[in-house]
């Protein structure tokens, strides 16, 4: 450093030197001297300027040099350094673009370690000035020469500390956890949307944290400013999915206060199919993975997509097969509580006679003697026919990696035997099908015999959110007629206000529905049998908009457990969403 004082005063002097020389050189005129001094001086000025001139260039030269090796001495000793605080990536939104993931936020405070001596200890000594702004415990992290925890309320920037809003992927709401799914310690998806989607999810990944300078030996410098490095963290890029959160919560709600253990919930759109809510029960928390994977309940499956024990919900579609076929429904058949079929006996519920029945009161009253009859006469190959194009039987595919199980329609030998066919009659025997598959197939009785593939995928959007890609809807195929389907419908609200379906009725809208309580085979260490309750409708009565469907693994009547949840479903939708 004195060697650079030196080097200063010697190129400062030098340039005065030369300066003031060449000032004389051009001013001779105005001092008038003599012809013999002007003659010895003009010799003598030319190389006092050169000489001057080399020494300031010199000096300049040397002091460049200086400044580089110095500056080379400083990178070694001080360096930039970057600790992450969190990374994100893409965005998955409902359909009006609410956040399902990234929706809460949390304040990550990160301030510097002074001193030489890292580690927690230190770490405590540096935060307790953070106190009022209530530290979380067991947030505490250190890195590098961060101090990393969370607090209440936001702390205040300074040189040595800052706030980071750092959101959360996955809420405590737990919301559409079973269709979401969840990522791996590195960030991709393990199920669900996250891995379907994982490769565009990715596309519009970010991460945020601090940057600082330490010495080589890695300890923070106090005196250069701690700042945020936003590295396009929390890009709002993602994937739309026709999901309304607004009817998942209500949805979810409506099962738990139900006591549903295991079961499912699913809500559709009337006019597309869309998949509106899709609830599986129980939940899994990500924070014990490994009890989900060992719970005997098996809380990961999707319960919507997975394939149970129909039963009588199924009969609205052996009535679909008759009335298009113009088989009778409104005959005279009278019900003595069990009708035997080759050699077989099977009972009505509770070994009830309901007596005369025709359409309505055979669903009101879900008389299975009626529907046995009715099948009969209808015949194996256009039951399966009319069950076919209402979607039973078939896989649903919703992003390509997620699907919905095709369920079981028997083939149509397996139908040969009469006491085989009965059974299919009134939903029982192979027939096997989903929540999901259940409500696309009501869907179509509720807009007119137009059988619709439910879908769950909206449109793409960018960081503007502006959609770059969106999904379009399969058109379909007719399964009955209109007026069929119509005739099915008047029966099912018939079954609302009068029938085993009374119990989903609410207040606030009309609504047609049927219940069912599926034997499954099935029986607990009591010999009790486990039975699958269901209730399968839609609302307004009028003007279908949404079908809804209820499902209980494990339930006991479908009266008593999957219809007050239905119940609780559309008074909730129809006074948070009026008519319009
Ligand atoms: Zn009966």
């Amino acid at each position: 450093m004195y060697l650079f004082n030196c080097y200063n005063i010697v190129i400062s002097f030098s340039f005065l030197i030369f300066m003031f020389q060449w000032h004389i050189a051009n001013t001779n005129g105005m001092y008038a001297l003599k012809e013999r001094d002007r003659k010895s001086r003009s010799a003598f000025r030319p190389v006092f300027c050169v000489v001057f001139f080399f020494i300031s260039i010199c000096g300049l030269i040397l002091r460049l040099l200086f400044l580089q090796a110095n500056r080379n001495l400083t990178a070694a000793d001080v360096s930039e350094r970057f600790v992450q605080v969190d990374s994100s990536r893409g965005y998955i939104y409902d359909r009006n673009l609410l956040p399902l993931v990234n929706d809460t936020a949390e304040n990550t405070a990160v301030t510097l370690l002074p001193g030489a001596d890292g580690g927690t200890a230190a770490a405590r000594v540096a935060i307790r000035a953070f106190q009022p702004y209530g530290i979380k415990a067991d947030t505490l992290k250190v890195k590098d020469a961060c101090v990393l925890f969370e607090t209440e309320k936001e702390i205040p920037q300074t040189e040595t500390a800052v706030n980071i809003k750092r959101v959360v992927r996955y809420g405590t709401d737990n919301v559409c956890r079973h269709l979401i799914g969840y990522l791996d310690a590195d960030g991709h998806g393990v199920c669900g949307i996250e891995k379907s989607f994982d490769r565009l999810l990715m596309e519009s990944k970010g991460s945020v944290g601090v940057r600082y300078y330490a010495d080589a030996a890695g300890r923070a410098l106090i005196g250069k400013a701690l700042r945020v490095d936003d590295r396009n963290y929390n890009d709002p890029a993602g994937v739309v999915l026709t999901i309304d959160r607004r009817l998942q919560k209500i949805a979810d709600s409506a099962m738990k206060s139900a006591g549903i253990e295991k079961g499912a919930a699913v809500i559709l759109d009337v006019a597309d199919s869309a998949i509106l809510a899709s609830v599986s029960v129980p939940e899994y928390r990500l924070d014990d993975m490994e009890r989900a994977l060992t719970d005997p309940a098996l809380p990961y499956l999707n319960r919507a997509l997975e394939a149970y024990p129909v039963g009588s919900v199924f009969k609205p579609f052996v009535a679909a097969a008759a009335i298009d076929r113009s088989v009778s429904t409104d005959g005279v058949f009278r019900c003595e509580g069990s009708i035997g079929v080759d050699g077989e006996v099977f009972g009505c519920f509770q070994r009830n006679a309901h007596g005369e029945m025709d359409l309505n009161k055979a669903v009101c009253n879900s008389c299975n003697t009626y529907f046995i009859d009715l099948g009969s006469r209808v015949g194996a190959e256009a039951l399966l026919s009319t069950a076919r194009a209402f979607g039973f039987g078939s896989p649903i595919d919703l992003t390509g990696q997620i699907h919905c199980a095709s369920g079981n329609l028997p083939e149509k030998d397996a139908l040969s035997l009469p006491a085989a066919l009965a059974n299919f009659s009134f939903g029982q025997g192979d027939l096997l099908a989903a929540p999901l598959q259940l409500a696309a197939a009501y869907g179509a009785l509720a807009r007119g015999g137009a059988y619709k593939p439910p879908y769950l995928m909206k449109a793409v959007v960018n960081k503007e959110l502006h959609e770059t890609a969106y999904y379009l809807p399969e058109s379909g195929q007719t399964a009955a007629q209109t007026s069929t389907c119509r005739r099915i419908c008047e029966s099912l609200r018939e079954n609302m206000l009068s029938g085993t379906g009374v119990q989903g009725r609410s207040p606030y809208v009309t609504a047609a529905g049927k219940t069912a309580t599926a034997q499954t085979g099935d029986f607990d260490e009591n010999g009790k049998e486990r039975l699958c309750t269901w209730f399968c409708g839609f609302f307004p009565y009028e003007t279908p908009r949404y079908v809804v469907v209820v499902f209980n693994e494990d339930g006991s009547t479908a009266a008593e457990d999957c219809a007050p949840v239905f119940r609780e479903i559309s008074a909730r939708i129809c006074r948070a969403v009026p008519n319009d």
